[in-house]
């Protein structure tokens, strides 16, 4: 008999029910350190008390109106946005994967308004995620993700990760935009190098293409910077945003300069929920939190106790662990033992990672998470290892 939740999940037996900064408990009262963070969501860990106050608060006075309306936290929060990044728009959605649909509509919808309505296709790269939407498959691309689910949009192209010489031969008079995550998630915590992400704009400017960044995962903090792309001193002219932007609220936004957004015009996208109160006044606080020197160095600063021990950790581990990979708070153990044996030596020892691509585990802490409780994560993580070994 089919299970009263539609089973497209593989859940661990473990049901949490209260959570504190990077702690989660579960229903036996059992406590465990939260490496995952709800996937890179739970960017300033759980239950942070600025992002209770502006939920709680927001709740009291007003939930929806619609997109009908001006939303003053939605202003505020695009202002914020605006002013933090490349960008000269937002526009607000509930999810990655929403994120996507837009992007890729208002590559297309560019062109078409410039007079070149050819121009549809978009090159993607393998091992990339962009969500379960119709769009985000195709521009994944994967058999796993794509079987069974044709017709496909189409205009997708895709590009094996790190080919240079596949992306030039890929790249026609067709091409409206390039997508890619800057550093890939889902794919096995690939960051793509700084000077790839300049070559890849000015591939983009030669050929005029629009460069759309993929940024759910990597965004907002997570990597040290603000937006992981800073890192390589260029920009996209759209970047898809959702996961830590809300804390855990669901909420996701499409960044745009303003040329790459000029065929977007009323009437020509919208979202009933996107934007609302509720989300942006969380949104508002998280960017509080997180858009400043002093917390992005702290973010820094536990990525390099982090890194450090668990080079260690792969060190006494050479059976368990190939190597560490990744930036900022983004870190992937790329395992020679089955990465899914390794999550699950890390249940049995109370400590939260994610499975990725590639055979690797990833560790997606809370940016807030604090020396003490690094250190008490690399101990958990060594005696999940020495269990494995
Ligand atoms: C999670 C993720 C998405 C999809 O986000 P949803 O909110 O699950 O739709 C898209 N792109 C990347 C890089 C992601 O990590």
């Amino acid at each position: 008999m089919i299970p009263s939740i539609l089973p497209t999940y593989n859940r661990a037996p473990l049901n949490f029910v209260k959570g504190e900064g990077s702690w989660l408990i579960e229903e036996k009262g059992d406590r465990y350190l939260d490496l995952a963070a709800g996937i890179a969501v739970n960017s300033l860990g759980h239950a942070h008390p600025k992002l209770v106050d502006a939920l709680t608060q927001q709740a009291q006075a007003l939930w929806h109106t619609s997109n009908l309306y001006g939303i003053p936290k939605q202003q505020e929060l695009a202002d914020r946005l605006v002013a933090h990044t490349f960008a000269d728009t937002v526009f607000f959605t509930n999810s990655g994967t929403e994120s996507c649909e837009l992007a890729v509509k208002m590559a297309r919808k560019y062109f078409f308004e410039k007079g070149a309505p050819d121009k549809v296709d978009i090159i993607a790269f393998e091992g990339s995620f962009h969500g379960r939407s119709s769009a985000g498959i195709a521009a994944a691309g994967s058999e796993k993700m794509t079987k069974g689910f044709g017709p496909l949009l189409p205009g997708f192209h895709h590009v094996p990760f790190g080919d240079h010489d596949a992306l030039h031969a890929a790249i026609t008079d067709q091409t409206a935009a390039v997508i890619i995550e800057p550093v890939q998630g889902e794919g096995g915590i690939r960051p793509v190098p700084d000077h790839c992400l300049k070559g890849l704009r000015d591939l983009c400017d030669a050929h005029g293409i629009l460069l759309i960044f993929d940024e759910v995962q990597c965004g907002v903090g997570r990597t040290g910077k603000l937006f992981a792309h800073e890192w390589a001193g260029i920009a996209p002219d759209i970047m898809m945003v959702a996961k830590g932007i809300g804390g855990g609220f669901p909420i996701g936004c499409v960044l745009a300069t303003e040329d790459a957004a000029s065929g977007m015009t009323a009437g020509s996208h919208g979202s009933t929920y996107g934007g609302n109160p509720l989300g942006c006044a969380v949104g508002c606080a998280v960017m509080d939190e997180i858009a400043n020197d002093a917390f992005l160095q702290q973010v820094n600063d536990r990525a390099n106790q982090l890194r450090q021990g668990l080079e260690g950790l792969v060190a006494s581990h050479p059976d368990v662990f190939e190597g560490v990979q990744g930036r900022g708070l983004m870190l992937g153990l790329k395992c020679k033992a089955a990465n899914t044996d390794v999550v699950a030596a890390g249940y049995a020892n109370h400590v939260l990672t994610v499975p990725a691509g590639d055979n690797v585990v990833r560790l997606l802490p809370a940016l807030t998470l604090t020396p003490e409780d690094a250190s008490e994560a690399l101990k958990r993580l060594d005696a999940a290892a020495s269990q494995i070994s």
